[in-house]
């Protein structure tokens, strides 16, 4: 039997009601208390790594997250992390930057609803996320909701209230689970021996969604306070002005500063083409930035986080930035 560690660390799934709205309370041990079934899949432990909810979680509890998954990896046969659905697309793509060809899966989940509650997904939830993480042939990380599998750095989460809260972004779910029974769509991830592990990121990144007409003082005020900049720009990816006027010198003035800068586009599906229109080719052309095709908001801010806590040389951060993890990014 697998032997499995559950890292719990709040969220909806562990939440009571206080009297001033929801709030983690429930315990690891009383969460799996509330699903006996996942006895038969595997050998449990877990840990209470924190209780909160996942809109105060961010890059210094993604570094707990991994060196506790580091510091248990060899006595586990992997991970199940149960998580507040709020920014559990960022955790997961964090994690998969931060826990690179891991030959054991690590498998986020969490719930719409309270797991003390009778109509709630958080026990379906669970239950699926142990069969996932005790079925041979996973690895790497994963995001198991609503019977979906979907790869960490893939996954979205697009609905506030309903169960089908994520979704797998420009890119296929790995594997869906019906009726107790996981179905695989696409092959195993390339694994290593044991794992890569980091421990730094540089959380100064910065988002900046443009609206027409916008101006550029509030990309020039920020210039100090951050180390990088996402510009999430309109559809297939540009800038107004192109290659010229207060966006381009803006852009420009930041990466004479040593910054990077990557565009990606606020249209929810298919990825930015900079090169399609000249207001974007012009803009590629001149300067060196950075563009994010179809990746996810999540897995951009989190990857940018994750190379500028290893280098800052302009070369190597392209480097980095365009080499594919866990098919976060397909150009
Ligand atoms: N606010 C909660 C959280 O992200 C929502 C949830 O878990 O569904 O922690």
């Amino acid at each position: 039997m697998k032997h499995i560690l559950m890292l719990a660390t709040g969220g909806t799934i562990a939440s009571r009601e206080t009297g001033q709205g929801l709030a983690p309370a429930i315990t690891s041990r009383e969460i799996l208390g509330y699903v006996p079934a996942i006895g038969e899949l595997c050998r449990v432990e877990t840990i209470q790594l924190m209780n909160l909810d996942s809109s105060n979680l961010g890059p210094s509890h993604w570094l707990r997250m991994a060196r506790a998954i580091e510091e248990h990896y060899d006595r586990y046969d992997g991970f199940v992390v149960t998580h507040g659905t709020d920014t559990m697309a960022y955790t997961a793509a964090a994690l998969s930057y931060l826990i690179q060809f891991s030959p054991k899966p690590i498998v986020l989940t969490g719930s719409q609803k309270s797991i003390c509650l009778e109509n709630t997904d958080a026990r379906m939830n669970l239950y699926n996320a142990f069969l996932y993480a005790a079925a041979e042939g996973s690895r790497g990380v994963s995001l198991v909701f609503d019977g979906k599998v979907i790869l960490g750095t893939r996954a979205r989460k697009e609905r506030t209230k309903s169960f089908n809260a994520f979704s797998s972004v420009d890119y296929p779910e790995i594997g869906v689970i019906r009726d107790g029974r996981l179905i695989r769509y696409l092959p195993a991830l390339d694994a290593k021996e044991s794992p890569d592990f980091y421990h730094t990121l540089e959380d100064r990144v910065l988002l900046l969604t443009l609206i027409p007409g916008m101006g550029t003082e509030a990309l020039a005020a920020l210039e100090d306070s951050y180390q990088a900049v996402i510009l999430q720009s309109f559809g297939v990816g540009g800038l107004p002005g192109g290659g010229s006027g207060p966006f381009a010198q803006a852009v420009e003035r930041w990466l004479q500063a040593g910054k990077t800068i990557v565009m990606l586009t606020q249209v929810p599906y298919e990825g930015s083409d900079m090169a399609v229109y000249q207001v974007g080719y012009q803009v590629k052309e001149k300067y060196r930035l950075l563009e994010g095709y179809n990746m996810t908001l999540e897995a951009a801010v989190t990857k940018l986080m994750w190379v500028l806590g290893r280098t800052r040389d302009p070369e190597q951060v392209e480097a980095l930035f365009y080499r594919p993890v866990q098919w976060d990014i397909i150009r």
